[in-house]
């Protein structure tokens, strides 16, 4: 085994690590210092736009370059070495992921107690395609291309309480492979549906697509082409009342065309999909056309009927949880309930946000040092001899903290905001150290969490 003293450790993207919580996760096993195991770990390659080369040229030149180095792994970016032009042209970035539940465990993870799983991908900068229909108008549902240059950097930007989305992605890999292996499923039965339930603006929509745009990435050897098609559930009754079985027929036979392609990985996400009880509720209660309640079920039907393909998986979301319909429900197999963010999460998120604000020049940096943020809360508190940098350091953090207590009630959708509206509620926006605007973002979230509705 080779000495650690000349390892790297990169930085955990600048972020400053939250303050020490008793939310610490699971132990895991087996744990990679006392076995001989390795621990898998993904590193995801982006390619240049411009970049003509081979995937599996890049995946080689990158794990002999990993083998090189006596790395750490923590998530976060790793430097393009400058003497390998081959990289330097080819590639925009390379990333550690997931490595954070090990990291909190275990500490760091060494190169020697990891087996590192190169994915090389190129972002598609196509967009949204949305169809009209015959009638010229635009159609209920959105197509991109995946990996998409929208959805760059939505994962690590969604903040949960630790585990969640690991296993939100480990479900997906699981039933991703029993379908691709062939688990007969009168013997084991699991279906590729997965429902995120809670209040608004708590990151369902964007967690859905931020999966759909990392198993795009994950799965890529074995799936060359991903699509995400968006359905907004609701507006499949509110738009075309009438036309609505025709439009839920329409849609699904285009991803059935989709998913016929066996190199094509699909992803179907639909939104509100409470909407769909609610419209078999109104049905039979004689306020709307019965019409809906053959929509509900063409939908059901359908989804039953994708459920043997191999390569879709259905995401969907709902703000509430009592009103989807039963028939929905049974039908998902991960039903996660994503909940307004814990202290710790909003922590994090506000680090991130100021974070950004200092990077674009908006805040002036930390105490005009080339570090973005200050150090750790948790190992400046503990110091009782602190340097005067320190200090003031520790300061920060604990406005900060301070601040995420006061968010309290607010969704995660709010907070993103909030650096915004107490920007622009600032007396002199020119001159602003980050001390002082975190003061504005407490007065402000007092101000919209009075606002909330009780
Ligand atoms: P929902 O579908 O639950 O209504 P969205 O996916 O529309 O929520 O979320 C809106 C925005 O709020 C996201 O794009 C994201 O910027 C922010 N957001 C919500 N929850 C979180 C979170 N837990 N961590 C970070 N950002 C969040």
């Amino acid at each position: 085994v080779q000495g650690t003293a000349d390892a790297e450790i990169p930085e955990q993207n600048g972020v400053a690590a939250p303050p020490a919580l008793s939310l610490a996760p699971p132990e895991l096993s087996p744990d990679p210092i006392l076995s001989e195991e390795k621990v898998l770990v993904s590193v995801e390659v982006c390619l240049k736009p411009s970049s003509t080369v081979r995937a599996d040229d890049v995946r080689s030149a990158v794990e002999r370059m990993l083998e090189k180095r006596s790395l750490s792994y923590v998530d976060g970016p790793v430097e393009v070495p400058i003497d390998n032009p081959f990289l330097m042209d080819n590639v925009q970035r390379i990333s550690i992921c997931d490595t954070d539940e090990w990291a909190k465990n275990h500490g760091v993870l060494l190169f020697w107690q990891v087996k590192p799983v190169v994915h090389v991908f190129q972002l598609s900068e196509e967009g949204p395609c949305e169809e009209p229909d015959a009638d010229g108008q635009l159609s209920s549902f959105n197509e991109w291309i995946l990996p998409a240059k929208e959805f760059d950097g939505m994962w690590e930007s969604l903040i949960y309480e630790p585990g969640l989305k690991q296993r939100l992605l480990r479900y997906a890999q699981s039933a991703l492979l029993f379908t691709e292996k062939g688990v007969n499923p009168f013997l084991v039965s699991w279906n590729r549906i997965i429902l995120l339930h809670g209040p608004p603006g708590t990151g369902k929509t964007s967690l859905c697509k931020a999966l759909a745009q990392k198993l795009s990435i994950r799965f890529n050897s074995r799936y060359p082409q991903c699509q995400l098609v968006e359905v907004n559930a609701h507006s499949l009754f509110s738009k075309w009342f009438s036309e609505s079985g025709k439009l839920v027929a329409k849609l699904f036979q285009k991803i059935q065309e989709m998913v016929e392609e066996e190199n094509n990985l699909v992803f179907v996400l639909i939104d509100e999909v409470e909407s769909l009880a609610a419209a078999r509720k109104a049905a039979l209660s004689g306020s709307e056309p019965s019409d809906s309640i053959r929509v509900v079920n063409a939908l059901l039907t359908q989804m039953d009927k994708l459920k043997s393909s191999p390569n879709v998986l259905i995401l969907t979301t709902s703000n509430i949880t009592t009103a989807i319909d039963i028939a929905f429900v049974d039908r998902a197999d991960i039903k996660a309930y994503v909940g307004p963010p814990t202290l710790r999460a909003r922590y994090e998120i506000l680090s991130s946000c100021l974070q950004e604000l200092v990077r674009t020049g908006i805040l002036s940096k930390f105490q005009d040092s080339d570090e973005l943020l200050p150090p750790n809360y948790a190992s400046v508190t503990g110091n009782m001899n602190l340097l005067p940098r320190e200090a003031e350091a520790a300061e920060l953090c604990k406005k900060l903290l301070e601040t995420a207590e006061v968010c309290e009630g607010l969704s995660g959708r709010s907070l993103r905001k909030l650096p915004f509206l107490a920007h622009s509620s600032l007396a002199d926006p020119t001159r602003c150290d980050p001390c002082k605007f975190l003061d504005t973002m407490i007065q402000t979230a007092v101000r919209e969490r009075s606002e909330l509705p009780d």
